[in-house]
């Protein structure tokens, strides 16, 4: 598949895909894309930033049109993610599209779901645990939803969701069109994928841990202690030109940081998963037109933004899961622009370093610390002279 064209897509469709500017698949899309159209089940590695939406949402859309009968269900982590891709979807269904759509998510007041539901949608786009609330109370039916995608099934299960899905897949039709897609394979994901997938096309888009390798993006990080980490992360923010999104493990730790921040004059932001969905949207809405310039965020709130003027991810407090590392860093570096991590390593963090290193280059010998250099060719070097830490407390050089 060269073009769009070669799909022979549904002319209003095609329509939109060219106003939208896409003239040339990405790999993930040219590889999923006329499989799902035959109806084949997909099992896809591929990182938010490949063009991985599009790649569902396009057959999803080609059935919806093609057929006046039988809905979609679209799972997702988080509700941003579920926010973000019903604005892909509804782009793709088009402004005189007659499929009508509900967005279930958390955090949001039951009446206008409600009022979405009762508009018959086709199409259904939600966090597991709110659709399986609708489902109980029997606001939704799921007896027609012949094409089922579920995206970023990885961070899914890291989030406990694995009975949620369970208990949603028992409301849906067992013949069925399902699309899984997920950053990371790991063996409970190829799991998942054999209970709900048929005859799946495999398909991987550059390495499973594409982030880690993309070429645009460079790893650095400073060892610290937690005395100095401020002192360090106030260096790091003022040689850092752009937007910048922080990365802590706490909901107070994101609201404490961010207030500190704006008393030194830093512009900044918190989000976490205790926001109203409305102030959650509007943090979000604020940081992407940039009016402010540091977003301090948790690992669940900030799960698949796709903001492309993000230049650079600072891992304040480093992550439990290293699976979290990478979906942290994917923030940035998008869509073929520059960007740059750095990780603040204080003792304890060590282990969970080495652990990052292991899932991103795998089969590599890893140095006994984390502050020895890397071997030349690892990902980990590139252009890390850049940031190499400016006397930050006890810091040793990356
Ligand atoms: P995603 O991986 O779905 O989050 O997409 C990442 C970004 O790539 C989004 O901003 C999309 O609008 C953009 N995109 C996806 N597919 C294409 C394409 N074929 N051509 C140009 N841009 C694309």
């Amino acid at each position: 598949m060269e073009n769009f064209l070669s799909l022979n897509l549904p002319p209003a469709l095609m329509e939109t895909i060219t106003r939208m500017q896409y003239s040339i698949p990405t790999p993930i899309q040219a590889q999923a894309i006329p499989p799902a159209l035959e109806g084949r089940d997909i099992l896809g590695s591929a990182q938010t930033g490949t063009g991985k939406t599009a790649a569902y949402a396009i057959p999803l859309v080609v059935k919806l049109m093609s057929n006046p009968r039988g809905s979609a269900l679209i799972l997702t982590p988080t509700r941003e993610l579920a926010t973000q891709v019903m604005s892909v979807l509804k782009q793709f269904l088009g402004s005189r599209s007659t499929v009508n759509t509900a967005l279930l998510i958390g955090g949001e007041s039951m009446g206008p779901q409600f009022q979405q539901l009762r508009n018959r949608p086709r199409l259904i786009i939600g966090t597991p645990g709110r659709i399986n609330d609708h489902l109980e109370r029997g606001t939704l039916m799921l007896h027609d939803a012949s094409f089922l995608v579920l995206d970023e099934t990885d961070r899914m299960l890291d989030m406990g969701f694995s009975s949620q899905l369970d208990q949603i897949a028992k409301f849906l039709p067992k013949t069925r069109q399902t699309l899984m897609f997920s950053a990371t394979m790991p063996a409970n994901i190829l799991k998942i994928s054999e209970k709900y997938l048929t005859n799946p096309v495999r398909i991987k888009v550059g390495e499973e841990n594409a982030p880690a390798a993309n070429v645009n993006l460079t790893h650095d990080i400073i060892h610290t202690d937690d005395a100095n980490k401020y002192e360090v992360l106030m260096k790091e923010l003022t040689a850092r030109e752009g937007s910048i999104i922080v990365f802590v493990k706490t909901k107070r730790g994101a609201d404490r940081l961010a207030v500190r921040l704006n008393k030194q004059k830093m512009s900044a932001d918190a989000i976490h998963g205790d926001l109203k969905q409305s102030k959650r949207d509007r943090v979000i809405g604020n940081f992407r037109a940039q009016k402010y310039r540091i977003l301090v965020a948790t690992d669940v709130a900030a799960r698949g933004l796709d903001i492309d003027h993000i230049k650079h991810v600072v891992n304040f407090d480093m992550p439990h899961a290293p699976e979290d590392y990478i979906h942290r860093i994917g923030r940035t570096a998008r869509a073929g622009a520059l960007g740059s991590a750095v990780s603040l390593i204080s003792g304890e963090d060590r282990g969970k370093w080495r652990a990052i290193q292991r899932l991103i280059n795998p089969g590599e010998p890893q140095a006994q610390e984390a502050h020895k250099p890397r071997p030349s060719n690892s990902k980990f070097n590139q252009r890390r002279r850049n940031f190499r830490p400016r006397n930050s407390g006890n810091a040793a050089a990356a």
